[in-house]
């Protein structure tokens, strides 16, 4: 491998505030096409835009979760372009003063954590929809969306690979989920990220020319875009050709890129100071009210969780990737204090049922009460661990309750000794070869006879008085 490749990311995400960035119009979804909408967001002239300070909050709670520096002045900027889901003809942006900057984020992409840096967060506004009509030449706008105020997150150039891009846009996702400002849907767009990405000799220090990659709606296929974009850059520069600076479209069903257009510049959007909207002050007092009202991020619970729980590192990854996982998890071990038991359960049994998507804890059928009362089940001895799973399946599929699944079904453990003892002396009675060969030597059988005993019993002895009550017996006979 000669060549290294660096990445950059501009991740856009939409801010769950009740009314727009510049108008007090609804950002609720769904609604009739530009019923939420006034003459503001559809870009009448003469009206003039009043900030949203929410819209303001959220952007520094993001920010200082992301270690930026909060400039206390700042200032919105026109963008200026053509486009028919843009009334205005300009997007209210910041460029030379953006609200924050110089910040990073944590992400482990596998080889322990790394900083990535954050460039800039500047406050924007999304633009309309436009819904193309498959059977007639003809196109609608919706404005709904015009105006619902957005934050760009600019990284540096530090990204190294397409793993490291996923880990970090999971970074962003997750934190701004935690501090519920995003939803955070990737596939509706309210979370959507641009990727640029070049590559150079390694060892070089200057930057070779980027592609700008866009349409990649998943974490997954940002990396594919990624990969397929790495991979032709390579054999263009070993080919002697050059890489061209474009912007670059890409395409799931193939997990292709495809040129969409020449790179804009900046001076093409002639970018200059709203002089509709005042100079933004962000003063210290603001700050450190947010500052001190952020809730414990990612990356810190994490650290917690380890430190203080015993979890090991990649399950305490896991357990706070969504906080609402996070939220079930802490809420289980308040109720059973045994955080170890508890995260192994959630790793294996739950995560089975969520089938990988981790969002299902947020309907999770059963409760963080229902599986701690399970967990102290199996902690007193009502029921085995192994007839535990059954039960769990039972309570994922009903909602219903451990015990009356365990009373319903006839599965209480069976840990009564003279019990055990009639049946293992049945087992014992019914294979004498078994019993003989074990006594010789074939100590391995002792886990047959186990299992006879689970068999007779469907799986509720007690394994650990079975092993005790065993081993007597089979002492007993040896020295006949
Ligand atoms: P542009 O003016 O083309 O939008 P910016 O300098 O604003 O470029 O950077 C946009 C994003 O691209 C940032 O995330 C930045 O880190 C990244 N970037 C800039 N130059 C390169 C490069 N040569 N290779 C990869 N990423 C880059
Ligand atoms: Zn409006
Ligand atoms: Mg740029």
């Amino acid at each position: 491998m000669k060549y290294e490749a660096v990445i950059g990311l501009e991740v856009h995400a939409q801010l769950l505030t009740d009314s727009k960035a510049f108008c007090s119009c609804t950002t609720r979804f769904g609604a009739e096409p530009n019923s939420n909408t006034c003459p503001i967001c559809q870009g009448m002239p003469g009206v003039l835009p009043v900030l949203n300070r929410k819209a303001l909050e959220f952007t520094v709670r993001m920010a200082l979760a992301c270690n930026c520096k909060i400039n206390e002045f700042s200032r919105f900027a026109r963008k200026n372009y053509y486009y028919p889901d843009l009334p205005k003809n300009y997007q209210i942006s910041q460029y030379e003063l953006p609200v924050a900057e110089h910040g990073w984020a944590e992400i482990d992409a596998g080889e322990g954590p790394r900083r990535i840096g954050i460039t800039r967060i500047h406050m924007e506004e999304d633009a309309g929809k436009l819904i193309h009509d498959d059977k007639k030449p003809l196109s609608y706008v919706d404005l709904n969306r015009t105006g619902i105020p957005l934050i760009e997150i600019v990284s540096e150039p530090e990204i190294r690979t397409p793993e490291e891009a996923s880990a970090y846009l999971r970074a962003l996702h997750s934190i701004l989920v935690y501090l519920k400002i995003c939803d955070g849907n990737m596939e509706e767009g309210s979370f959507r990220c641009d990727a640029n990405v070049s590559i150079r000799h390694k060892g070089e220090t200057r930057l070779g020319v980027k592609t700008e990659l866009k349409n990649m709606n998943s974490f997954r296929n940002v990396q594919r875009g990624l990969y397929y974009e790495i991979e032709r850059q390579t054999a263009l520069l070993e080919s002697g050709d050059r890489v061209l600076q474009e912007t670059r479209l890409f395409d799931p069903s193939e997990g292709t890129t495809a040129s969409m257009r020449s790179k804009e510049q900046a001076h093409d959007y002639r970018y200059f100071p709203d002089p509709d909207l005042l100079p933004l002050r962000v003063g210290p007092e603001l700050v450190e009210k947010i500052r001190k009202e952020l809730p414990e991020l990612p990356v810190e619970k994490k650290e917690r969780f380890i430190r203080d729980l015993g979890i090991p590192p990649y399950d305490a990854g896991v357990l706070t990737a969504s906080r609402d996982m996070a939220e079930y998890f802490e809420k289980t071990v308040g109720l059973f204090q045994n955080p170890k038991s508890v995260s192994n359960w959630i790793m294996t049994e739950l995560m089975r049922e969520l089938k990988g998507d981790e969002t299902g804890i947020t309907n999770c059928p059963v409760s963080p009460h229902q599986l701690a009362d399970l967990l102290k089940l199996v902690d007193n001895g009502t029921v085995s661990g192994k007839i535990a799973k059954t039960v769990f399946e039972q309570m994922y599929a009903t909602g219903s309750n451990p015990i009356d699944i365990i009373n319903e079904k006839g599965l209480l453990q069976v840990s009564d000794s003279e019990e055990l003892a009639a049946i293992i002396g049945k087992v014992l009675d019914d294979n004498p070869g078994e019993v003989e060969k074990c006594l010789s030597g074939k100590t391995k059988l002792i886990g047959f006879f186990v299992g006879q005993v689970m068999k007779a019993t469907r799986g509720k002895a007690n394994p650990a008085v079975v092993n005790q009550i065993l081993s007597d017996e089979l002492a007993k006979r040896s020295k006949k």
